[in-house]
């Protein structure tokens, strides 16, 4: 069973895989308040009553990646102050997973900085702590650079809900922003975990120096795969201090708004997910982010430190707004 709703039909929900460009950027640049309008009659027609899904993410191994994303304060090329550290123990992680669904996540992403993945006891231990945050009922995300097909099948036969693994940005500015790898490649391994059977979860980032047509094409590559991604994380550039993107201005937050929009309309059964970059947003852009569609929150390592001030701000947020967390699908954990 699919981890989206089924589309119902009503002539405003329009699902294709071949849009052109010169479309996408119509409706990017559609007047803001028609643009929302749109991207929220898609999302009322298609999901129904509003709802948000929490989801809480763990970095289980932190820094010293070789690859040399500009944006990321991961990389072991750049000086950012961040600790090269191992994989975490399966334990460990299934505390914090523990924690994260206490404090209402449904969805628990696990992080990990690597290039690709590699056979061998460390990838076995990600197995476990899969099975592990699925036993805890919770649906399992993670992220851990590139997979073969028959390491997608492992991770399916382990229970994985999702994976997540971003295009980032539009296949032309891609070369501006990493040189390790193309964006061939991450198509490869978005097709091996869809042939798996394992949810999608790809999106991108917003103000690394990219034009306007380079989101637009972003999100038409997205909509152009055989079948939507169930999830898609529309994150703005968090400018670390270290990283060759240290400089660049932040995204405003109606461009947030135009970019979830659009991939609201494009994508209409997805969970269009506000992610990094949430913090400096004031609460009712993000808010207005919600009314474009965006109906799943990213609150990083949040959820798994109780009493933190701002969760219960962001709870504060939902609640004040009549929106509810979403219940978990557990159904949808096979992602058979
Ligand atoms: S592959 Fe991931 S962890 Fe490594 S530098 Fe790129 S974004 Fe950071």
């Amino acid at each position: 069973m699919s981890s989206v709703p089924s589309v119902q039909a009503s002539p405003e929900v329009v699902v294709r895989h071949d849009w052109t460009l010169p479309e996408v950027r119509a409706i990017h640049d559609l007047p803001l308040l028609e643009l929302v309008y749109r991207a929220q009659t898609v999302h009322r027609a298609t999901f129904g009553e509003p709802e948000v899904q929490l989801c809480s993410l763990l970095s289980i191994k932190t820094g010293g990646c070789p690859e040399d994303c500009a944006y990321c304060p991961q990389s072991a090329r750049y000086r950012t102050g961040v600790k090269a550290e191992r994989l975490m123990e399966t334990g460990e992680v299934l505390q914090a997973a523990g924690k994260a669904r206490a404090a209402g996540a449904t969805r628990f992403c696990m992080g990990a900085a690597w290039r690709e993945v590699k056979d061998g006891p460390q990838f076995d231990r990600v197995l476990s702590m899969v099975r592990g945050v699925r036993a805890l009922g919770m649906e399992a995300c993670v992220t851990l650079g590139m997979l073969t097909q028959d390491q997608a099948r492992r991770l399916k036969e382990a229970g994985l809900s999702a994976y997540n693994h971003n295009l980032d940005t539009s296949p032309e500015f891609y070369g501006e922003i990493i040189s390790t790898r193309d964006y061939d490649d991450r198509l490869r391994t978005l097709a091996a975990v869809r042939a798996a059977g394992i949810s999608v979860c790809s999106g991108g980032i917003l103000g690394m120096g990219e034009s306007v047509d380079d989101r637009c094409e972003l999100l038409r590559t997205l909509a152009n795969q055989e079948v939507h991604p169930e999830s898609v994380p529309i994150n703005a550039l968090v400018a670390v201090p270290g990283t060759p993107l240290e400089h660049r201005e932040p995204v405003s937050p109606v461009e947030m708004v135009r970019a979830i929009a659009t991939a609201r309309i494009l994508m209409p059964a997805a969970m269009v997910r506000l992610s990094a970059g949430r913090m400096q947003m004031s609460q009712e852009a993000q808010l207005l982010c919600m009314m474009a569609g965006a109906n799943s929150l990213f609150f990083g390592e949040k959820l798994l430190t109780t009493g933190n001030p701002e969760y219960a701000a962001d709870m504060a947020l939902l609640e004040g707004a009549g929106l509810r967390p979403l219940e978990p699908k557990l159904e949808t954990s096979s992602g058979s």
